[in-house]
């Protein structure tokens, strides 16, 4: 009798990894939530499940001297040092729209906003859609008197705008995020090339004043997008690929377009999922499935990126952030670990960018919490994926990037 050849299914399978990277969920102790975080309160036992069998620890993924953004913070978990590669934000989220940039151009990353009385009231325009902020941009690149901008409208209230000269990479702007509920006064664009940014940013309030699509927001009580705001310049950059770094094939899953370029700039196969959005109405589900999808496709490792934690944090909903957080634990954890159970080693890691404090509004630079799993893996104490749980962990990573070795490193 022959021998059978042994059966795939017997020989040890390569480990395949997921990160699950829901934006900016770490935070602050909130009054409105008894003194906890939103991950204090917020049931996740999915993530609880990867910390109880798992690692745990911290992660400074903002450098010393960096603002606290996505772009600084998806760059360390993507893997990638920012003191090495981060020129600015826009030209991350200008690589994600296939926007090329020449050597001596700059990007802006451009928001169709709402400041009201001078005063910063929402740096989304009440999340205007894509559709609406595309006439926008459309109506104001037509007939803005500064020639040389070059705008490519983006997702939602997310635009880029491209000028010529790369001494405007050191003009001085504030991400509008950062100053809601505050007058722009101060934080209009200062230094080089500031004149012309600011023209532009004026002639937009007149532009955009009585366009049709703000006309019909406003009948329809959602607030309309009453000015162009210019911030997260920089310059072009290049990330060395993903294969090359790490020698894994690798994808990503996010709305959001800092995310897609990073992704994009390290040779990450892009994912499309139908319905999502960045916001709470994104198909979390869908995430997962075409995570796992795409590992079953040949990828040893998919980032999957969520948005809308970030998003309740500035908003300063501290319920939405609860709520946001359990929706990521049920839709996109929970099913990520039934797929992943029944196909063999895996490693599954939770963490975020940056933390967004939902008092402030706004990111801060603090450490953020991460939870590992890996098929016989190392195992800590600690049970929970929280703030205070975490705190009991003596994993400290003083440099975020060094995150992406770690988590690679641990399982079978
Ligand atoms: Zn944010």
């Amino acid at each position: 009798m022959t021998k059978r050849a042994t059966s795939p299914i017997n020989e040890p399978r390569e480990m395949r990894y997921i990160i699950v990277l829901p934006d900016g969920v770490s935070d602050v102790p909130i009054p409105e939530l008894g003194g906890k975080t939103p991950l204090e309160v917020a049931k996740h036992p999915n993530m609880d499940w990867i910390a109880r069998e798992g690692l745990t620890g911290w992660a400074h993924t903002i450098p010393k001297g960096f603002a606290p953004g996505s772009d600084v913070g998806c760059m360390s978990v993507f893997g990638y040092d920012p003191r090495k590669y981060h020129t600015g934000r826009a030209p991350l989220e200008a690589a994600a729209m296939g926007v090329t940039l020449k050597a001596d151009q700059v990007a802006f990353r451009c928001n169709t906003l709402t400041v009201q009385d001078g005063v910063m009231v929402d740096h989304s325009a009440d999340h205007i859609t894509t559709d609406e902020s595309a006439q926008l941009i459309d109506a104001v690149s037509q007939r803005l008197s500064c020639n040389g901008v070059q705008f490519y409208a983006g997702v939602s209230y997310r635009h880029i705008a491209v000028v010529n000269g790369p001494d405007f990479a050191d003009v001085q702007c504030t991400p509008p995020h950062d100053i809601l509920g505050k007058p722009i006064e101060a934080y209009l664009p200062t230094g080089p090339g500031a004149d012309m940014l600011n023209q532009a940013m004026r002639d937009s309030v007149g532009l955009l004043k009585d366009h049709p699509v703000n006309q019909r927001r406003v009948l329809e009580g959602k607030r309309p997008a009453t000015m162009l705001w210019f911030w997260g310049q920089g310059t072009a950059t290049a990330l060395p690929s993903f294969q090359s770094a790490y020698g894994k094939r690798a994808a990503c899953i996010s709305a959001v377009d800092i995310v897609r370029g990073i992704g994009r700039l390290a040779g990450f196969e892009m994912v499309k999922v139908p319905g999502i959005t960045g916001y709470f109405d994104t198909n979390y589900r869908g995430k997962a499935e075409h995570a796992l999808k795409a590992l079953d496709g040949g990828c040893d490792l998919v980032l999957v990126h969520i948005e809308s934690t970030d998003e309740a944090g500035h908003m300063g909903d501290a319920k939405k952030k609860v709520q946001a957080i359990e929706d990521v634990d049920r839709l996109v954890v929970g099913t990520l670990l039934d797929g992943l159970k029944s196909r063999g080693a895996f490693g599954i890691m939770v963490v975020c960018d940056h933390p967004t404090s939902t008092p402030l509004r706004t990111h801060v630079a603090d450490a953020v919490p991460f939870a590992i799993y890996a098929t016989k893996g190392r195992k800590d104490a600690i049970c929970a994926y929280n703030e205070t749980a975490v705190k009991q962990s003596t994993q400290r990573l003083e440099h975020g990037f060094e995150l992406m070795s770690f988590f690679l490193s641990l399982g079978s």
